[in-house]
């Protein structure tokens, strides 16, 4: 019985090195694969040439570098693109990249389809197909990275795309520490996010993880009640659990949580609200991205009128919160938050 060759691209730092001191070699080729794979984006043994004709043809017999090409890429009139790619099984995930003035910012996903359900998001009608692969989690920036144009780069990475990050919790922290690593992405720590509905058990397990990032929070809701009713996961991971987790949250010095809101009319957008949010956020380092509602023919709510979300926005200011309402990317090709369903052209936090 043969074994099954390893895909590189779902090592980690250190398996990478257990990996290549199995084959009897020292630790620095295990670094200079690392900076193949991802700083130089190499897709064949061939092209790493500081490794000798030998180790390579070793490396071929046990292992293999996966890639993955988009089957559909969509631009927006704002300048997002839309990338649609289809796994070796059939599932089809999505990753959206989106230009800001001094940013170019990649969504990534992290499983094919949700299962948290959330009523908003069409993700989360979808139902939950399966977990992304540590590797298939980042062949979406590699892939992505290498449409770009010479002197352009990725700046910043948002683990906000298909799924809940935290249900595929083993996967996703491997793809975290390869993008802040620096002999692999080299991201800063700054610069990648990861936004979850706050699973209290990952949560509590997160917090005593090394790696680095940013964390933002999809709460969408000022009380128990329309959270629940917004978001299913909330009867299993309440807010007020979930924010008390947060208080307690290792921040560096002058880092903040971030706090998704959704704005749906009626639903968790009144000035009440917005007060009901500072006193549930006091204590936390926090910012408030509000985001009005994507609407779509499939999601029963509508987003609030304009004024509604500057009012909300006006109070949390003069609370002393940081919000930000944020412009919605790439609506047109259905390429913004809670519109990712695997499917070109039809119209997450
Ligand atoms: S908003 Fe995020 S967590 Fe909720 S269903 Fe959509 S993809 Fe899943």
């Amino acid at each position: 019985m043969s074994i099954p060759k390893i895909d590189l691209k779902n090592l980690s730092p250190l398996e990478l090195e257990y990996f290549i001191s199995s084959l009897g070699k020292e630790r620095y080729r295990s670094l200079q694969i690392l900076r193949w794979l991802y700083l130089k984006g190499a897709e064949t043994f061939e092209e790493m040439t500081n490794l000798s004709k030998s180790f390579r043809q070793a490396l071929e017999q046990v292992s293999f570098i996966s890639i993955l090409h988009p089957t559909y890429v969509e631009e927006s009139r704002d300048g997002t693109k839309k990338f649609l790619f289809q796994l070796e099984d059939g599932h089809r995930i999505e990753s959206v990249l989106i230009p800001e003035k001094r940013r170019l910012t990649l969504c990534v996903s992290t499983q094919a389809g949700c299962a948290m359900g959330c009523r908003f998001c069409l993700t989360g009608q979808m139902g939950f197909k399966r977990n992304l692969s540590t590797a298939e989690i980042i062949n979406q920036i590699l892939s992505v990275r290498k449409t770009l144009p010479p002197q352009t780069s990725i700046t910043n990475i948002v683990l906000m795309g298909m799924g809940e990050p935290l249900n595929n919790y083993e996967n996703t922290l491997r793809a975290v520490i390869l993008m802040t690593h620096p002999e692999a992405f080299k991201f800063s720590s700054r610069r990648v996010t990861l936004s979850t509905v706050g699973l209290l058990p990952q949560l509590e397990q997160l917090m005593k993880e090394t790696v680095r990032f940013r964390l933002a929070i999809s709460l969408n809701a000022s009380n128990e009640e329309t959270r629940s009713r917004l978001m299913p996961s909330n009867r299993h991971h309440p807010m007020k659990k979930v924010l008390e987790l947060c208080r307690t949250f290792p921040l560096p010095p002058r880092v903040r949580i971030t706090f998704e809101y959704v704005m749906i009319e009626g639903e968790n957008d009144s000035p009440e609200d917005a007060k009901n949010l500072l006193k549930l956020l006091k204590g936390i380092p926090s910012k408030v991205n509000l985001i009005p509602l994507n609407e779509a023919p499939n999601i029963p709510f509508r987003k609030p009128p304009e004024e509604k979300i500057l009012t909300f926005q006006e109070i949390l200011m003069k609370g002393g919160v940081t919000a930000i309402v944020r412009a919605s990317k790439g609506a047109d090709i259905s390429a913004a938050c809670g519109q990712l369903q695997g499917k070109p052209m039809i119209t997450h936090p």
